[in-house]
């Protein structure tokens, strides 16, 4: 027997209409480099009307992909919600790809059009011989001068607006047909594209409101400071418009001093965003007084945060911090660390470290752990196996890649590439990607875990650790650490070996630690492991 449901489906284009109708007067505030541009969600619905007609005028069809290389601000965000909803494809495009890997997504997702922020344009001009496919760049002039640019045809973003008919006629859409596609940041091989669906954007952006994943709600100001090229900025311009919640956006102002005013000034009440930028957001907190009270919880995710950084943030600032996984691949929330009520009663050191862990799926989210041999592993939180996920809001193949099959199980679960254990309470902590493990004499080491105990130590600003080639034992872990500034050639190798010795077999211990300036980063702000393995790949041989 079939339910007697109405087919409703679940698109975007109802987000647009729910923010319209109840919260209208909710505003949209941005810094960009002319100052601070503040309007309401009810300015932002006209205007998207006003964009899907300068879209259609520019010849974009249903399922076309209309690329942004933008950052977080409100031109960003009606096209977020323009593009899919008059059902072409909104492609956000990553502004820290190299050129290559640029032109390569461009062409591979063939962008009928790129809407760029005027301050990028050299960016995209070091491509322009590559991207002859691509019909019309459209300038978002954020510098107020007006552009100088060979990147041609050319057209400019406001000026089309003025000229646009205010209505447009949205179609009628499938909850299933594609809204918005977004390469993974491929640290190796050529990106890969992950294209989302309506439906899947829609349900992800119910989930991020339940009370016990993130809880965003109507009383929110959201600032997302994970950028809008990765990962949809982890669904918040689609969840928070959906709950009503105003949003924060900081443009190319992502400094700690920008971030701790923008919280200060607009009352931010949440926030998201990469551990690397928190570090710096913690040092600056603790040496200069900014009112944070506004700030309810900040979520963070895209690599581990150290236990030591959330216990420092939550005890010395009394910021909580909200640790969560998520990927590319799956829109991207998959994961939330917060605490079951049956936990209140738990040491204070066991309920830190359960939070410190990446956490339960968020309803609709399944998880298992496999073995090497295929065995799925116990929930015992000691074996490692590497983690796969499935559910509604999860990629089941990548755009048009011929390396799709080999990224999911016969049996329909994604291969994450992450190395995890799961304790009997569910809650899945990440050793490690399966590339960034240490293979010492054939035992896996896991470089998460000594790069968390290393960032535990209070001068030590951020830690990776890489395998290095050994003649004997393979693999062994050496540590590449930053010294926070203020304590800079105070610190010995020694001293950080003996801090972390108590805490680990002796066979764990990095063979040596070397001192760096800064750590290379990836994109999206990641330890770039692959640049280190490459700099020490001869180191002690
Ligand atoms: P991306 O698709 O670029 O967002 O990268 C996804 C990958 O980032 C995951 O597969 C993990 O390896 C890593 N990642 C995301 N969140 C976390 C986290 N909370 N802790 C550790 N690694 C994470």
């Amino acid at each position: 027997m079939q339910g007697l449901m109405m087919d409703y489906p679940l698109t975007i284009q109802t987000i647009l209409e729910r923010v319209n109708q109840f919260y209208p007067r909710k505003e949209v505030i941005s810094k960009l480099p002319t100052g601070v541009h503040r309007y309401t969600y009810g300015d932002f619905y006209r205007r998207v009307h006003r964009l899907a007609n300068v879209l259609q005028d520019l010849g974009v069809k249903p399922g076309d992909r209309v690329a942004t290389f933008s950052w977080n601000h409100y031109r960003h965000l009606e096209l977020y919600y323009a593009i899919p909803c008059m059902g072409a494809v909104l492609h956000t495009l990553n502004i820290r790809l190299f050129p290559e890997q640029l032109a390569y997504v461009i062409n591979h997702a063939e962008d009928k059009a790129i809407f760029v922020d005027a301050s990028l344009l050299p960016l995209v001009e070091r491509i322009k011989e590559h991207i002859g496919g691509v019909g019309t760049f459209v300038i978002m002039n954020d510098t107020g001068q007006p552009p100088q640019t060979a990147l041609e045809p050319l057209a400019d973003y406001e000026g089309l607006m003025a000229g646009a008919a205010e209505t447009f006629a949205f179609p009628q859409l499938g909850e299933n047909d594609a809204a918005v596609m977004c390469y993974t940041s491929g640290t190796t091989g050529e990106p890969k594209g992950a294209v989302y669906s309506h439906r899947a954007i829609y349900l992800h952006s119910m989930a991020e409101c339940m009370a016990d994943t993130l809880a965003l709600s109507e009383r929110d100001t959201i600032m997302p400071v994970v950028p809008m090229f990765h990962a949809n900025a982890w669904g918040v311009p689609f969840a928070a418009p959906m709950t009503g919640a105003s949003q924060v956006f900081p443009g190319p102002f992502m400094k700690p001093p920008d971030l701790a005013g923008l919280i200060q000034d607009e009352k931010v009440t949440f926030t998201a965003g990469v551990p690397t930028l928190w570090f710096g957001l913690y040092h600056l907190l603790m040496q200069e007084d900014y009112d944070m009270s506004s700030l309810r919880a900040m979520v963070v995710g895209g690599a581990a945060m150290p236990q030591s950084l959330i216990e420092d943030f939550e005890k010395n600032l009394g910021i909580r911090v909200i640790h969560a996984w998520g990927m590319t691949e799956t829109t991207p929330l998959g994961t939330v660390a917060n605490l079951k009520s049956n936990m209140d009663s738990w040491s204070e050191a066991d309920r830190y470290s359960v939070r410190a862990k990446q956490g339960t799926p968020v309803p609709g989210v399944e998880i298992r752990a496999m073995d090497e041999a295929g065995n799925i592993v116990p929930w015992d939180g000691q074996t490692m196996g590497e983690l796969q996920v499935r559910g509604p809001w999860v990629i089941r193949s990548y755009y048009n890649d011929p390396r799709s099959p080999q990224s999911f199980t016969d049996d329909g679960w994604l291969h994450t590439g992450d190395v995890v254990t799961i304790d009997p309470e569910g809650y899945m902590q990440i050793t490690d990607r399966t590339k960034d493990l240490v293979k010492s004499g054939g035992e896996w080491i896991s470089s998460q875990a000594l790069e968390n105990a290393l960032m535990a130590h209070d001068k030590v600003l951020e830690a990776a650790v890489i395998a290095i080639p050994h003649p004997e034992w393979q693999e062994r872990p050496l540590a590449c650490v930053v010294i926070a500034p203020e304590h800079k050639d105070q610190v010995t190798k020694e001293e950080l070996l003996a801090f972390i010795r108590p805490k680990f077999a002796k066979w764990w211990l990095p063979d040596d630690v070397v001192f760096v300036e800064e750590l290379p980063k990836t994109s999206v702000g990641k330890f770039d492991k692959k640049v280190l393995r490459e700099r020490y790949k001869e180191y002690g041989l």
